[in-house]
């Protein structure tokens, strides 16, 4: 059997680099990781109870395909009265965390040959299902405005590329790996180009609870007929290995999704999908001490990093710095995040992979110490080079 006979759009992907690069430093016992976005908090206990509540009364059943209709309902009514989604049960599909609902999406939206507009830096998920949908991505660099898309960008973009008709762009608000949160005069300001070009919007919204002095807000507000948002329960309860979702789309589009979504995955688990009721129930406020600590830490590395004299996108949200590495260091971002873990035993994740090839992405979703630890490398390691 030959392997070059698979299907090329699946062999054309490469595996996550983020994860091959964790993967890769993670051999060396010592080393202390900024890597993933992944939240250091454990799951709130009611939470848990309900999980286990769930198996005891042997809730073990294959659920509705969309979502059992509890969670449904409740999701409805959480992110109602968090963001003003204006969404009923039967217009939200729950799936396998927000990558499944991605997925689905991309799937559900997208003809081979589409063009889709990925606003850099990005998660490079997005490139990635692109790339596995034969879609035509096209990334548009938005560093010079604070890595917030401007219409102007978007106009520039569909005009650089005649022979492609772009039906879709992503937005990730806040984001990973800037933590840009986008205000709300510039979400109103995209809606005329998206409506005007037919544009779907993909409105990636999982880092929402996670705003520091500033507020969440959707372009589902003003384009519902258009969007479809991203949202789900990993970051806000620190529920990422539990892999639960939710995607929210006008009827009609929806139902397409929620078909792409039971041919793949069939649905979440039953039992997480109990626990993420009780979540949205009872957990409205999960996020507050989390997100609190998160923002001391943000403050910490943003206050550090000016010492250092490295400059960085203002972060308002999730919990990511993205940082330029100082001109007097090594620009390649692998090369010098390698070095970084090999010499201070301390891992960053190269920006190549989000679409700067010249920056770091820090994760604060990690202890002070291991915050104090990545400091303290940038630190000697500016000092080697002279640049301190
Ligand atoms: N979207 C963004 C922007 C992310 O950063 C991540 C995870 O890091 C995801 C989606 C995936 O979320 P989940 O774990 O729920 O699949």
């Amino acid at each position: 059997m030959e392997i070059n006979e698979l299907n090329p759009d699946i062999l054309s992907v490469k595996p996550s680099a983020l994860r091959v690069f964790d993967h890769e430093i993670s051999e060396d016992p010592d080393i202390v990781k900024l890597t993933l976005g992944e939240p250091d908090f454990n799951v709130p206990e009611h939470i848990k109870q309900a999980a286990i509540a769930s198996i005891n009364a042997n809730q073990s059943h294959y659920p509705f395909y969309w979502g059992i209709q509890e969670l449904r309902d409740a999701a409805s009514t959480y992110y109602r009265d968090k963001f003003g989604y204006q969404y009923t049960a039967d217009q939200i599909v729950c799936t396998v965390g927000a990558t499944e609902g991605l997925s689905a999406t991309f799937k559900t939206l997208f003809r081979p040959g589409d063009g889709i507009l990925i606003p850099m830096p990005a998660y490079p998920v997005y490139k990635a299902m692109a790339g596995i949908n034969q879609l035509v991505p096209i990334m548009i660099d938005t560093t010079d405005t604070d890595c917030v898309l401007t219409p102007k960008q978007v106009t520039d973009a569909i005009a650089a590329h005649p022979d492609v008709t772009v039906r879709g762009v992503v937005i990730t608000d806040p984001s990973n790996p800037t933590g840009a949160v986008y205000t709300e005069e510039q979400l109103a300001a995209l809606v005329p180009v998206f409506r005007d070009n037919n544009i779907w919007v993909i409105s990636d919204e999982i880092y929402g609870e996670l705003t520091y002095g500033v507020k969440h807000y959707t372009l589902s507000k003003w384009l519902p007929e258009q969007t479809i948002i991203i949202n789900g329960l990993s970051k806000s309860h620190a529920m990422t290995g539990w892999r639960i979702g939710f995607v929210f789309g006008p009827a009609g589009v929806i139902d397409q999704i929620a078909k792409a979504h039971q041919f793949e995955v069939t649905t979440p688990t039953s039992i997480v999908q109990y626990a993420a009721v009780e979540a949205l129930t009872h957990g409205q406020n999960d996020a507050a001490a989390m997100r609190k600590i998160y923002e001391q830490r943000r403050d910490y590395l943003t206050q550090s990093l000016d010492k250092l004299g490295m400059t960085y996108v203002a972060p308002k949200g999730a919990f990511y710095i993205f940082t330029k590495i100082p001109e007097q260091c090594e620009q390649d971002s692998f090369t010098f995040a390698r070095h970084l873990a090999k010499t201070y035993h301390v891992g960053l994740m190269p920006g190549a992979p989000f679409g700067d090839p010249q920056a770091l992405r820090i994760s604060y979703a990690s202890s002070n110490e291991n915050l104090h630890a990545a400091v303290d490398a940038l630190t000697k390691e500016l000092a080697r080079v002279g640049s301190l």
